[in-house]
Formats: structure tokens, C-alpha cells, sequence
């Protein structure tokens, strides 16, 4: 009997990024799942690639 394992069951959808907004120096929040960050303060929404290329 194959087992069902929910991805999203056990994954906390939101961790901490430890980058800084690149509009406003807020801290970013990233989505794990759709590789996407948000800004806690401006609530701009960045792909993480695009972070990870402006902060190397
Ligand atoms: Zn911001």
C-alpha cells in the first residue's frame, strides 16, 4: 500500500530569509514552496533567485 505524504502538510510555508528588502531594508520573508519572497514592511514580492543574484 503506497503511502500519501502531503508535501505542504509538514513544511512551515513562511521561514525567515535572512536577505534584506531590496527596496526598503525590511526583512524578507520567503516562501519556500513558490520560491518567492515578501517583505514584511513594503510587502514587495521578489523571486528568490532574484534575491539570491543581488545580495551574492
Ligand atoms: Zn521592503
Amino acid at each position: 500500500m503506497a503511502e500519501f505524504e502531503n508535501p505542504y502538510a509538514e513544511a512551515n510555508p513562511f521561514a525567515r530569509a535572512h536577505f534584506d528588502c531590496l527596496r526598503c531594508d525590511g526583512k524578507l520573508w520567503e516562501y519556500a514552496i513558490q520560491k518567492r519572497m515578501v517583505c514584511e514592511d513594503c510587502r514587495a514580492v521578489f523571486r528568490s533567485g532574484e534575491i539570491f543574484d543581488a545580495q551574492a
